[in-house]
Parts: C-alpha cells; structure tokens; sequence
C-alpha cells in the first residue's frame, strides 16, 4: 500500500525475464532524507530494481509509488522530472564532451545565468573546477563518478540512486566521495545505494535493506544486518 510519508515504496514489485524472476515481490521503502543501502549477493536482484523504479524496465507485476504517487510503467525522463536522480555502475559521461559540457547536458528549467551558478557550485563542491575545461574521458574512474553525481544535482533531485559508487574508485578518493555523499544526504536528498564494498555500507548508511532471490529479506542498522542468520546465509548461498 502506498504511504505519503515515504518517497519511495514498491509494492508487490515484480521483474521476470523469460523464467527467471530476478524481482519477486518486492516491498521496500524509503522515507525522505534517508540514506539507505541496498546488497544482496550477486542475481538477487538489486540493479533489475533501480531499473524498474527509474523506469529502464517496466515491472510484471506490483506498483511503486513516490510521495504516495503512483509512477509505475513512467518513462525513464519522466521519473527524472520528478525527482528521482540516477548514477551507474560504469559511469558514462559524454567523453568527448568537457566536464562543464557534461554539466550542460540535463534540461534544468531556470535560466543560463542560474544554471551557470549551479554548475561552478557543484563542481568546486565536488572538487571538479579545476578539471572543468577536460575532456571528461580524460578523467579517472572517481573523477568520472563524481562529474556523474554532480550532473543528477544538477536537477536537484528528492532521491538519488547510487549504483556500486565505489566500484573502480581510487581508494585515496573513496573518502572524499563517501563524504560528498552523506554531505548531500545531510541537505535533504534521499539516498538509495547499491554497493558491494561493506566498509563504504557500514561508512554510509543508517539502514541496510538486504535482498535474496528478488526479495527483501531484511531491513536494519549495518550491525544488525551483519549479525542476522538470514543474511548470513544469503550470501553464503544457505
Ligand atoms: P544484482 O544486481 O543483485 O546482481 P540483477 O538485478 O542484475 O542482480 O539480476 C537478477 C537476476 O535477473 C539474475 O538472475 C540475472 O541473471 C537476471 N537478469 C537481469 N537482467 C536480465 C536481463 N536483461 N535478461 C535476462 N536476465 C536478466
């Protein structure tokens, strides 16, 4: 059932590919501001569901719904519009673009002068003015990561998704982007991040939603999901 507290929720969210169900029965949710982890071993379904709730895929079966609005089956650029802001896994900004052309790239609806405001803001926020004029291939993998986040603020999104963000960083810039990160959150934005690394987990979030086989089986601080048998056996696959 769809609740107005909550930014986020699905309900009874499915997913099948031929026979596989990848998304099965899934109700989650996320209240405003929080900033919440998603894992789950390798299958059990984590990207098939940031791809349903942007839009990418549409679902079998079940609704989501953002703040108590329905928007199953939207368009990927609708649910942008709404609010709701996505990084991959494998970033991938325009290369042959600069970073501030990357920048230039989401329709933001106020005017150059404002959009140019927000863009410097973003970039020295995010420790990229000083490659503002690169070629954005010319950039490491966090570099990439953090341009990829700087251009979702751009549209000053309610819930950011976050896919594996410190997946190929450098781990001397694994800090930096785990404190642009809570920074963000701590101005309002809900956050909903899947990430392999359990020490970037256990750095970030104050709740963990644990998935297996396109379910949540639990939902908890880090130190309680670390402690749970049901968890235990997820990952070591029972
Ligand atoms: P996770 O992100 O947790 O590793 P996925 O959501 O990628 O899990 O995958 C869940 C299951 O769905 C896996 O069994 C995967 O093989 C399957 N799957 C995902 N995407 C597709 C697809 N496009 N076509 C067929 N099967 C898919």
């Amino acid at each position: 059932s769809t609740n107005e507290n909550q930014i986020l929720s699905t309900d009874g969210l499915k997913k099948s590919f031929g026979g596989v169900m990848a998304v099965d029965g899934l109700d989650i949710s996320i209240e405003p501001g929080e900033l919440v982890g998603l894992i789950g071993p390798n299958g059990s379904g984590k990207t098939t569901t940031l791809n349903l709730i942007t839009g990418f895929l549409s679902p079998s079966d079940g609704e989501i719904s953002l703040d108590g609005k329905d928007i199953t089956n939207k368009k990927p650029y609708e649910v942008s519009t709404l609010g709701v802001g996505r990084t991959f896994q494998i970033s991938k900004p325009f290369g042959r673009l600069t970073v501030v052309e990357n920048m230039m790239v989401p329709n933001v609806s106020v005017g150059p002068e404002e959009r140019d405001e927000r863009i410097w803001e973003l970039l020295e926020e995010l420790h990229l003015d000083h490659v503002a004029e690169n070629r954005a291939d010319e950039l490491s993998g966090g570099q990439k990561k953090l341009l990829e986040l700087a251009r979702v603020l751009m549209l000053e999104p309610e819930l950011i998704l976050l896919d594996e963000p410190a997946a190929g960083v450098n781990p001397a810039l694994m800090d930096e982007i785990i404190d642009d990160i809570k920074r963000i959150n701590n101005r309002g934005t809900a956050i909903l991040v899947i990430e392999h690394d359990m020490s970037v987990i256990s750095a970030l979030c104050e709740r963990v939603i644990v998935m297996n086989a396109g379910r949540q089986v639990m939902s908890g601080t880090f130190e309680e999901v670390q402690a749970d048998d049901q968890v235990r056996e997820a990952y070591l696959g029972g």
